[in-house]
């Protein structure tokens, strides 16, 4: 439909008490508010206060162009969804050290631009308030660099005083990555409070990207310093360090399963294989769950498959809940998920497993979208297989025959009535708890 200008403004502002802004903390949105002010304000200063020489303009558009390039070509490796790590840096040190503060300030605009246009759609307020943070920590390095630089009269070069010129960028550099840690933070934490800062931003594998990007940036900064030239050279260098930041990422995400953030099914059984084959080596106890939700076709059937989806999620927390941490989750098949304990008996095992069932069977669920249609109570059947005496340790298929174990006492559970758990050692089926101690092996 086409709309008039007036009529266009006045929908647009219609739209305004919709955005998703409003849905962070108050507190959150004023934060916002004033980075992102500070950031325009910024702009305008610096911009009046130290014009941009024309003869800058064509490096800048340079390194604009190869930030762009930059993102078209690892468009198809995608942006990962938690904390980003990027390369970007590389083309906006230069700018920063070797341009006017003003461009520091406006570099990352486009790149942010093309991110949200060619690689993934996130709310716009995001993408202004990372451009403002980005830019924002650009220009502290830019400014900061420029009053030490020019005091000290600081040059590149291959003498000595060159060395000094070349640990202002890297101090700089360092400054842009403190600045925009400490402006992004307060948002991480503000929009979702349960954000472990350890688990995401302050991992190993953060830190190792930032300081592969902080040190590119700053050989690719005197490069350029030398000559403008070498842009050309270093940018499929670039490419392919942006790419190898994304394979690590690629990597871990590989392991789970992305529905239920539990292992998937290839890493479960690889990872469970080594484990029997070491509490067998070792004759330490270990014990295997097979779990498979009753009935969970009627859960699809009346509530839609989102529903069972959001089911699915809540039963995988209760896993992470009840279990320790070596102990291995992973989403087997559809609605079935495999545990394997490790140093764990059959009758603890047992334990385990019933504390599991009971949990899951007495607490509804809040799976529906529409809250008329109430919560969802679902129940679990379990089979639980343990090393035992008798087991064949010298065929080499163990985990596959503790499978088959826990698979039948499964089908013992699901035939005896459902929502319980049935163990079987030394191939004994039993249910009953005062069993399963009778059948420990002394
Ligand atoms: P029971 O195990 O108690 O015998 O009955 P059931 O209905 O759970 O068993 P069945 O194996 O016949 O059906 C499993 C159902 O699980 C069928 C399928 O629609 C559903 N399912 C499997 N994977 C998913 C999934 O990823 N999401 C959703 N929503 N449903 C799934
Ligand atoms: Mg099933
Ligand atoms: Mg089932």
């Amino acid at each position: 439909m086409h709309l008039g200008p007036g009529l266009r403004v006045r929908e647009r502002l219609r739209a305004v008490p919709a955005w998703p802004v409003w849905q962070h903390p108050r507190w959150l949105v004023a934060y916002i508010g004033i980075v992102v002010g500070g950031y325009a304000l910024a702009i305008v200063v610096t911009g009046v206060l130290m014009p941009v020489p024309p003869h800058e303009l064509l490096l800048f558009g340079g390194l604009l162009l190869c930030s762009a390039v930059t993102v078209e070509l690892t468009r198809r490796v995608g942006e990962n969804a938690g904390f980003i790590s990027h390369i970007f840096g590389v083309w906006e040190l230069p700018v920063a050290i070797l341009l006017s503060p003003v461009l520091a300030l406006l570099v990352p605009i486009l790149r942010v631009v093309l991110t949200q246009l060619r690689v993934r759609k996130v709310p716009v307020h995001r993408r202004v308030f990372s451009t403002a943070v980005i830019g924002l920590s650009f220009g502290a390095a830019s400014l900061g660099f420029h009053a030490v630089a020019h005091g000290l009269g600081l040059t590149p070069g291959p003498d000595l005083h060159g060395s000094w010129w070349v640990l202002a960028v890297a101090a700089a550099a360092v400054v842009q990555w403190a600045v925009n840690l400490a402006l992004v933070l307060p948002a991480i934490k503000g929009s979702d409070p349960a954000v472990r800062l350890r688990e995401t931003v302050m991992t190993r594998e953060v830190a190792q990207n930032d300081l592969a990007e902080l040190c590119v940036a700053v050989l690719v900064t005197f490069a350029i310093s030398v000559s403008a030239l070498t842009i050309v050279f270093a940018l499929p260098f670039v490419t392919l360090l942006q790419r190898s930041l994304r394979h690590g990422q690629l990597v871990n995400a590989s392991r789970i399963d992305s529905k239920t953030g539990l292992l998937n099914a290839g890493t479960w059984e690889r990872e469970a294989a080594a484990e029997v084959a070491r509490a067998v080596r070792t004759s330490t106890p270990l014990a295997l769950a097979l779990v498979d939700i009753d009935h969970f076709k009627t859960v699809n059937d009346a509530y839609g498959h989102l529903a069972g989806d959001k089911a699915l999620k809540a039963i995988a927390r209760t896993f992470r809940i009840f279990l320790r941490e070596y102990d291995l989750v992973g989403r087997f098949g559809g609605e079935e998920f495999a545990v394997l304990l490790p140093h764990t008996k059959a009758l603890d095992a047992y334990g385990i497993a019933e504390r599991i069932r009971e949990h899951i069977a007495e607490t509804p669920l809040d799976v529906a979208d529409f809250p008329e249609q109430g919560l969802v109570r679902v129940t679990v059947s379990m089979g639980v297989a343990a090393l035992g005496a008798h087991w064949d340790t010298t065929t080499g298929g163990q985990l596959t025959d503790l499978l088959a174990a826990a698979d039948r006492a499964l089908y013992q559970a699901k035939r005896a009535g459902r929502d319980q758990v049935c163990v079987i050692t030394d191939n004994t089926v039993v249910t009953a708890p005062s069993q399963v101690s009778h059948l420990e092996p002394a």
